[in-house]
């Protein structure tokens, strides 16, 4: 049960973490969720697993009409196992495949697409209703959760998040290039930037962090602190 002392809310409790690629979110986001006794709902899995779900229909992810008439289908369904998230694209554990290159590159063009934003934002606001939650992603703040309790923005320089991609990919056994690493994550900083619909950008009322200066163990307990400030302030 969440530790909600004193954070007597009606309804569920909404924290929206957003920031681009590889700023830590969703490691910070796990282990802040995890001392607060909130549900993590990482939404850049299910935008990569969606483009998964396009690369296995063998559909152009820039065909927005094609995309777009399979989503009916899409079925995507965040597990809790042993504490860690785990997704399943149709019933099939995707946790892994969906952190490969191939899909890294796609999820920001499917992303792109309306319809694929309204499907999965659907999702995203049912998961919410439901729980005390730490969401992260790009437009949780400014679009799926407008109205959250708490708003971060997280973020950190190019070179630093992309020289903690280049590590989290190394030791989870996969292949990777620094440069390379780097080079995609301005490409999708771009991309994410400059989305005609949903770009990222902090919400008016966020809270900004960077974390280029301050290690894992800081940035969590810096957000902790940010979020129990802010819910104590409106209890
Ligand atoms: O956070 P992560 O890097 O796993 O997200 C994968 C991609 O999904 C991002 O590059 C971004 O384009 C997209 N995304 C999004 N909106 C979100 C979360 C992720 O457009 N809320």
């Amino acid at each position: 049960m969440p530790q909600q002392k004193g954070w007597d809310f009606t309804h569920m409790i909404n924290v929206a973490i957003d920031g681009p690629s590889g700023a830590g979110k969703s490691s910070i986001s796990r282990e802040a969720a995890r001392r607060l006794g909130f549900v993590y709902v990482d939404t850049g899995a299910m935008y990569r697993a969606a483009a998964l779900y396009v690369m296995q229909h063998r559909i152009d992810p820039d065909d927005a009409e094609k995309v777009g008439s399979i989503l009916p289908m899409l079925d995507i369904e965040l597990k809790y196992e042993d504490g860690e998230q785990k997704v399943y694209l149709c019933g099939e554990n995707v946790s892994r495949v969906i952190r490969t290159r191939e899909v890294t590159r796609c999820a920001p063009i499917v992303s792109a697409i309306p319809k694929v934003r309204q499907c999965l934002s659907d999702m995203q606001q049912e998961i919410a209703r439901k729980n005390n939650i730490i969401m992260d992603g790009r437009d949780i703040g400014t679009v799926v959760l407008p109205h959250a309790e708490v708003k971060i923005f997280l973020t950190a320089s190019p070179e630093v998040r992309a020289q903690r991609r280049y590590k989290e990919l190394i030791e989870k056994g996969m292949e990777a290039d620094y440069e390379i690493v780097l080079a995609d994550i301005k490409e999708r900083d771009y991309f994410d930037t400059h989305k005609p619909i949903s770009p990222l950008r902090p919400a008016k009322d966020s809270i900004m962090i960077d974390t280029s200066e301050i290690d894992f163990e800081q940035s969590v307990q810096l957000v902790v602190d940010t979020i129990r400030n802010k819910l104590d302030a409106r209890a």
